[in-house]
């Protein structure tokens, strides 16, 4: 019998460690030797993969547990990893974050790990599975025994050395792997396996950097040297070279051995970005995004962890690569609300770069043209330096932008302003693009009858349904929910329906009538897909043609369109009158982004922005500086306000199909003992923004302290408590520390 008990993180929602009697065979191990090891555990009825995260040995427990009865104990299924699958620096920082948010550990590891690792998949081989010619193959290649096609082009391909099958199939095209396959059943060719990807091309040198540029990256330079953590705020417009700066430090992180992991917003890993890091370093550029296989995600996994000199390119997950031999971190886009997790453990990759970056002791680089205001309060309190890039590269100048007063004129079309029109006309006359943005999809946002009070509204949200003309479908942008689009209404049976408001759809579909001679392209959720649909799409664009797009916030990033001359903003009035106080913020960088799109090229931009409040305050600050303007603007409220980033919050949030559940649920945790501090603000329970979805009523209580540890020390109480509320079990809830949406 064994004197240890593992103590096991287990992914489930509950804040506490599993004690399990050691796997068979490892019965006389120290467990904090096997810290970080994946092991499998029997929990309920279900078999799950923890990870170890101690152990204690049975005498301690058994003292400890003496008042209540010990619960009879199982032993862990299998031990799953020979050496700790997570260590060092990642362990730790995980463990941090499971801390800081106050999320189940076993939960944290759960996403943390990549889909392969966590079902307690091995960790794959660095190698990769090729062919290579045997002696007959290369006998028969020389007697030229086969006739065109793939099979040939196979052994032709490998006439020159092995290579990886996935190679070949890039290179020929897909048929390749079934003639590889028969080539090898006919030992024409033998497999074997290849060491790691590893990019040979030599790096193509960037354009000459300009002195702005040049400042930055000497001052990254020294940093990178100094071989200490640093946190940098790249502020730079649009079109500054902010990304060339990136790969200067890059480049220097990469000649020292070490390796750089960048994040880039979930819209901005596109084959184009890709293939610009790879060519500029001609490096090992390791892509982490959505259309891998969870194999090629975990060998990425893998390959980083081998402490490989590489670069790790990725979205808001690619946070939790294992960097062994780390050198920099890079955000780009820093301020872009895709890297706060919207659900489950709820980490912003932003914050976590920086606690990262300082456990690893390398600089971390935040780069945006439209910095959060959580940044440069960080740079008003001297925790992040700041490196300026105050132009555009090249020709491209500012460009100008006016407001178009929407007050007492009816849209001549596609809910443009005659003077939008005109300016959209004379724009495709000279040969130009025009960008026409509406962050609304769909054809209209409301179908309303015209003789009775009736509007389509979503039966299990309580929120206006969009009509999708050419989907013949209403459709619930919140749920999903779905209905046929009526002939009638489904009140009174009267025939007419009228549409409120305008969509992309319909933008589009008005604009392609009135100007048929031009392509009129819609880039929005419906209409493309995936990255790929995106690409294609925008080839169109890339040829300089006139034409018009017509698209959502899916428009408003990355892209390089020189001949694109004019943005028309459709509607930017919904912004100001927001109860969301981060949503001027999320609007000037929003607007900042669309207005990055005109004029890229040698030719002037123009922005037109169709506005019903041409006096307010916004607008005021906007058309004089910009971003920048706005963004002191409303850091100075947020401070006089005491709003974040200068205090402190999180969000308790629970949803129920049955209201009661959700009130017992609220009474039952406001009166836990532990909820009471002096030092934290308590503001609810309120209705949530939305407080019905999806046929769940929803509602929440906010937290706010001025500082940091008064509400983390209530947290570190107070959840663990609520988890043990009999109230709890009957609702969905969650708590979500430095909340961007009120749920
Ligand atoms: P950002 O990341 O700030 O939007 P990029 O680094 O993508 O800017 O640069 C915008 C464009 O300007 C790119 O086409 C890039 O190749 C070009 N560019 C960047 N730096 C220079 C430079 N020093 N000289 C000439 N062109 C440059
Ligand atoms: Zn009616
Ligand atoms: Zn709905």
């Amino acid at each position: 019998m064994s004197r240890w008990l593992w103590q096991v993180a287990v992914p489930v929602p509950l804040p506490r460690l599993f004690d399990y009697l050691p796997a068979a065979g490892h019965e006389q191990a120290d467990p904090a030797a096997l810290a970080g090891c994946r092991v499998r555990v029997p929990f309920g009825r279900r078999e799950l993969v923890g990870v170890v995260c101690g152990g204690q040995s049975r005498a301690t427990a058994a003292s400890l547990d003496a008042a209540t009865k010990p619960p009879a104990l199982k032993p862990a299924l299998a031990l799953l990893d020979g050496e700790p699958l997570l260590t060092g620096e990642l362990w730790r920082s995980l463990r941090w974050a499971a801390a800081y948010y106050h999320h189940p550990l076993g939960e944290v590891l759960h996403a943390a790990l990549p889909a392969l690792l966590r079902r307690g998949g091995q960790v794959p081989a660095l190698t990769r599975p090729g062919v290579a010619l045997s002696a007959a193959g290369s006998e028969a290649l020389e007697q030229a025994r086969l006739r065109p096609g793939p099979g040939r082009d196979v052994l032709g391909a490998l006439k020159a050395g092995p290579m990886p099958v996935a190679d070949l199939v890039a290179q020929i095209g897909e048929p390749a792997r079934a003639a590889a396959r028969r080539l090898l059943r006919r030992d024409w060719l033998q497999s074997l396996e290849l060491p790691p990807a590893r990019n040979l091309t030599p790096a193509i040198a960037g354009p000459p950097l300009n002195p702005d540029q040049r400042i930055a990256c000497e001052h990254l330079a020294a940093l990178l040297q100094a071989d200490a953590y640093a946190g940098v705020l790249l502020d730079g417009v649009t079109g500054s070279g902010k990304t060339e700066v990136y790969l200067t430090a890059i480049a220097q992180v990469l000649a020292a051995g070490r390796q750089a992991l960048v994040l880039v917003p979930e819209i901005a890993l596109t084959p184009q970005a890709l293939r610009r890091y790879r060519q500029r370093l001609g490096a090992t550029v390791l892509a982490l995004h959505s259309g891998l296989s969870d194999g090629e995600r975990a060998r990425v996994w893998a390959q980083a962890d081998s402490g490989q000199p590489c670069v790790v390119l990725g979205t808001r997950s690619a946070i939790f690569t294992p960097l062994p031999r780390a050198g920099l971190i890079v955000v780009d886009e820093e301020h872009d609300s895709s890297y706060k997790q919207g659900d489950g453990f709820r980490y912003h990759a932003r914050d976590l770069a920086l606690v990262r970056g300082k456990a690893l002791a390398v600089p971390v680089l935040l780069g945006s043209a439209t910095p959060s205001l959580e940044s440069l309060a960080l740079v008003d309190e001297q925790r992040l330096q700041r490196l300026i890039l105050p132009r555009r590269t090249g020709q491209a100048r500012p460009p100008q932008q006016r407001l178009i007063d929407l007050r007492g004129q009816r849209p001549a079309l596609a809910g443009l302003a005659s003077a939008a029109l005109t300016a959209l006309t004379q724009t495709l006359a000279r040969g130009e693009q025009a960008l026409v943005f509406r962050n609304r999809r769909g054809y209209a946002p409301m179908l309303a009858c015209a003789a009775c009070g009736w509007h389509a509204q979503c039966p299990r949200c309580d929120r206006a349904m969009t009509l999708h003309r050419r989907l013949h479908a209403l459709l619930c942008h919140h749920c999903g929910h779905r209905r046929r689009e009526p002939d009638a209404c489904p009140d009174c049976q009267h025939p007419d329906l009228l549409t409120r408001g305008i969509g992309t759809e319909r933008i589009h579909a008005e604009l392609q009538e009135h100007f048929p001679q031009v392509p009129v392209l819609r880039i929005d959720r419906d209409s493309v897909g995936s990255g790929a649909q995106l690409d294609a799409a925008v080839a169109d664009i890339d040829r300089g043609e006139p034409a018009i797009l017509v698209g959502t916030q899916l428009l408003a990033k990355g892209h390089d369109w020189p001949a694109l001359t004019l943005v028309i903003v459709a509607d930017a009035d919904s912004g100001l009158f927001s109860a969301d106080f981060r949503a001027p913020e999320a609007m000037a960088q929003l607007l900042t982004q669309v207005a990055g799109r005109a004029g890229r090229g040698d030719r002037p931009g123009t922005v037109l922005v169709q506005t019903r409040q041409p006096q307010h305050g916004f607008w005021l600050r906007w058309l004089a500086g910009g971003h920048a303007a706005v963004a002191a603007e409303e850091l100075a409220q947020r401070r006089n306000t005491g709003l974040p980033p200068f205090s402190q919050q999180a969000l308790l949030a629970a949803e129920a199909a049955d209201l009661e559940h959700l009130d017992a649920f609220f009474k039952a945790v406001l009166a836990l003992p532990q909820a009471q501090s002096t030092q934290v603000e308590r503001l609810g329970p309120l209705p949530a923004p939305m407080p019905r979805r999806a046929g769940h009523h929803r509602a929440q209580v906010l937290l706010e302290a001025a500082r940091r540890p008064p509400l983390h020390a209530l947290l570190d109480t107070w959840i663990p408590a609520i988890h043990g509320l009999r109230q709890a079990r009957r609702v969905r809830w969650s708590l979500d520390v430095d909340p961007y949406d009120l749920y």
